[in-house]
């Protein structure tokens, strides 16, 4: 009579292996065992039948709090967002302003709720997840998510982060409703210093965020450079004052979509100085007509995850939380399409992703939490093909309830 463990999956293909599948076992939430035959017995036993088992997928950037939200205004401000080469991205930000003059975390927490039910259903076990405070939004949507969270804890891990969407400098009262919002358990704070109206405004913001995030010990993820002018430079701010703090490897930079018009010196210039303060790059190349210059970060030895950024809002009408939808979109949008580029996109929803929002132990390895997906297909390459819902989740060592995320997913009638 062999072991006993929580749940056993047999006949797992594994990424990069080219002979024989595994056996996985878990036990107390880790992964207990890898074999090739696991003599013993799971409560539940799971055939992978030669599909594809990995780490489960992450999500380093949500507006979780505007999710479902697009149907409660007009079109205008996805028109600012997406034309003419979003030189009037900041309009777009304004106009979307406009649904947080009903913000109530009461229908915030309905609509978060369907969205993280999703991400379970598609192995996205790993969020973090904006909430806005500013003069409009107050502390509703980190009400929201901080409930949502609680929710869903050990099913899918959320970081909320407390988010001054609309600025700090020119949002009076932004810095201590940020403050406030810490106290009440958000987890990140997070900062958007180019919406600012002057340099020297940005750099204040910059530093605002920089010292909530040490009064809290708090990571910092900062919307940097996301419109179509060459001459913003936030990235570069939030590097510097990351070095300046001691806070390397703890601010995560998102969207950088001016860096695409930047001449190739300062690119390189700037390449070094993230290296440097080891600070990631977000991208979500489907939200924006500009994005970040992926492939050159990653030539340079930068750390890149991707985003779903937003799902039906004012910036963007789809999204499922599904990261292999992501990786299918950025595979076109990016032009990476052979094996080894679609393995690297991989990387960006599942480990790298997790690096960048500083998951610990997160890895495929005996003795690390269980957070697994199993898929139908038996390659990375079919996996993003097909884009479908795993065939089973495994989050900190538990089978996720499909039929009940499938439940908390449905729109309501
Ligand atoms: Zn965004």
């Amino acid at each position: 009579m062999g072991e006993s463990f929580d749940i056993v999956i047999r006949g797992a293909k594994l990424r990069g292996e080219d002979a024989g599948l595994r056996d996985i076992a878990v036990a107390d939430g880790r992964i207990a065992r890898i074999a090739p035959a696991i003599d013993g017995k799971g409560a539940q036993e799971i055939d992978a039948a030669g599909g594809l088992v990995t780490e489960s997928f992450v999500n380093t950037h949500l507006h979780l709090c505007k999710v479902w939200t697009l149907d409660m205004m007009h079109e205008g401000a996805l028109q600012a967002y997406h034309g003419g080469s979003m030189g009037k991205a900041m309009s777009a930000i304004e106009q979307a302003a406009v649904v947080k003059e009903n913000y109530d975390a009461a229908w915030i927490t309905e609509n978060a709720r369907r969205a993280v039910a999703l991400a379970a259903l598609h192995g996205n076990l790993h969020i973090r997840a904006l909430a806005d405070v500013d003069s409009k939004a107050k502390l509703e949507g980190v009400k929201a998510l901080i409930a949502v969270r609680e929710e869903f804890r050990g099913i899918v891990d959320v970081q909320v982060v407390a988010f001054a969407q609309d600025g700090i400098i020119r949002e009076p009262g932004t810095t201590e409703l940020m403050e406030a919002a810490m106290e009440m358990g958000a987890d990140v704070v997070g900062g958007i210093p180019w919406i600012e109206f002057t340099d020297a405004d940005a750099a204040e913001h910059v530093r605002i965020c920089f010292d909530l995030a040490r009064k809290f010990d708090a990571d910092v993820s900062m919307l940097l450079d996301d419109a179509g002018d060459p001459g913003l430079r936030t990235l570069e701010m939030m590097a510097k004052e990351a070095i300046a703090r001691g806070w390397e490897g703890r601010a995560l930079g998102h969207h950088c979509r001016a860096m695409c018009l930047y001449p190739d010196p300062y690119f390189g210039r700037l390449a070094g100085l993230l290296k440097k303060a080891r600070v990631p790059i977000v991208s979500d190349p489907h939200t924006g007509p500009l994005h970040a210059r992926v492939k050159d970060l990653l030539e340079e030895g930068v750390l890149v995850s991707l985003g779903q950024d937003d799902i039906s809002d004012a910036y963007y009408p789809f999204g499922r939380n599904n990261m292999l939808e992501v990786v299918f979109l950025a595979a076109h949008l990016l032009w990476m399409t052979t094996r080894e580029e679609v393995s690297r996109l991989y990387d960006m929803v599942t480990v790298d992703a997790a690096k960048s929002m500083n998951v610990d132990g997160f890895e495929l390895a005996e003795g690390a939490p269980a957070h697994l997906v199993v898929l139908a297909e038996p390659d990375v390459m079919e996996a993003v093909r097909n884009h479908a819902a795993p065939r089973a989740v495994v989050s900190h060592g538990t089978l996720v309830d499909q039929d009940e995320m499938t439940r908390l997913a449905a729109r309501p009638a």
